[in-house]
């Protein structure tokens, strides 16, 4: 029995099963290729367990140092079913799943804080709409237009266009909520107004971090699945480098995320501060306004957690094929 040519840890063979996993509805062909290099990769492994799989598949494709065994099934390369739910919990449970939960009591904290505070009604009486004008009158903000967008809680400001944009929850509404939420934006409008740095340096990644959220886990995945094969081995060093593009793209959208904390929590304090100031809200109702701001600054931090987690688990995943 001849040795596999390419011994490979359970990192890479997920890598490879995910990116045939992306593959499977679109590009057939590439996934099939990949299938191909493999199985030509460890034609024939060297341990029992293995060798007994082979026989069961269509051929095994990697041991790695724990025995792990993989079969091929037409296009699609899989693990065994038991391995890859325990190799997929493992990084999931670990580095992803606790901010996603996060995510997930967050948002559900922010709907049901928002629906309490649009109860109360503002002592003053104005909408959501009027207070932002009011709060950017005060701050000489004169040439940032202020607009109705369809949607609930879809509010944002955009620095682009100079518009400031209320939602169907918060235009018209006279709730401390929908204020405060007004509020909110106004803040971005007066960073924006003022050059605050973090706002400026978000905008700069914008663009980095739409590329890099979308390709840089398919450039790092790629990358290793082509760099597995043995055949490929001369252009190993250009599929590690498509790796480490692939993870610097999706380091810069993880570093958006993280930027834009240090920017949502100072809009939210503009906004209380300018509340206050203008007298736009009373003293007594300031305190739901900050809850319901403060919930949905925990939707922001629970998005870099996540965008975090997912840059520590892609790295683990690479890096044992480094190995
Ligand atoms: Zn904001």
């Amino acid at each position: 029995m001849q040795p596999c040519k390419k011994i490979i840890t359970r990192g890479t063979a997920l890598a490879m099963w995910r990116a045939a996993e992306l593959f499977r509805g679109g590009a057939e062909e590439w996934s099939d290729s990949v299938t191909r290099n493999v199985a030509t990769d460890c034609g024939a492994s060297g341990n029992a367990r293995n060798r007994k799989k082979k026989r069961k598949g269509n051929g095994c494709f990697f041991t790695a140092k724990k025995g792990f065994c993989g079969i091929i099934e037409g296009n699609i390369i899989s693990l065994e079913d038991e391995e890859k739910a325990m190799y997929l919990d493992y990084t999931y449970v670990i580095y992803v799943l606790p901010a996603i939960l996060l995510s997930l009591i967050a948002q559900a904290m922010v709907k049901g804080r928002f629906a309490k505070f649009n109860q109360v009604a503002s002592k003053r009486g104005i909408t959501g709409a009027q207070a932002a004008a009011i709060l950017m009158r005060a701050n000489g903000i004169n040439d940032v237009k202020i607009a109705h967008i369809r949607g609930n809680l879809t509010d944002n400001y955009n620095p682009s266009t100079k518009v400031l944009s209320l939602s169907d929850s918060t235009y018209a509404s006279t709730s401390i909520a929908a204020i405060g939420v007004a509020a909110h934006e106004t803040g971005h409008a007066i960073q924006h107004d003022v050059g605050y740095g973090p706002l400026a340096f978000r905008r700069v990644l914008v663009p980095v971090a739409n590329i890099g959220s979308r390709f840089g886990p398919l450039l790092a995945i790629l990358g290793i699945a082509f760099g597995a094969s043995a055949q490929l081995e001369q252009w190993l060093p250009i599929f590690q480098m498509i790796t480490n593009i692939g993870l610097l793209l999706f380091a810069a959208s993880v570093l958006f995320y993280v930027v834009t904390l240090p920017v949502e929590f100072n809009a939210s304090r503009r906004a209380l501060k300018i509340l206050k100031e203008t007298g736009t809200l009373e003293a007594d109702e300031l305190g739901g306004v900050r809850k319901v701001l403060w919930a949905a600054a925990m939707t922001y931090v629970a998005s870099a957690l996540t965008a975090i987690g997912s840059l520590l688990r892609l790295l683990v995943l690479t890096g044992k094929r480094r190995r």
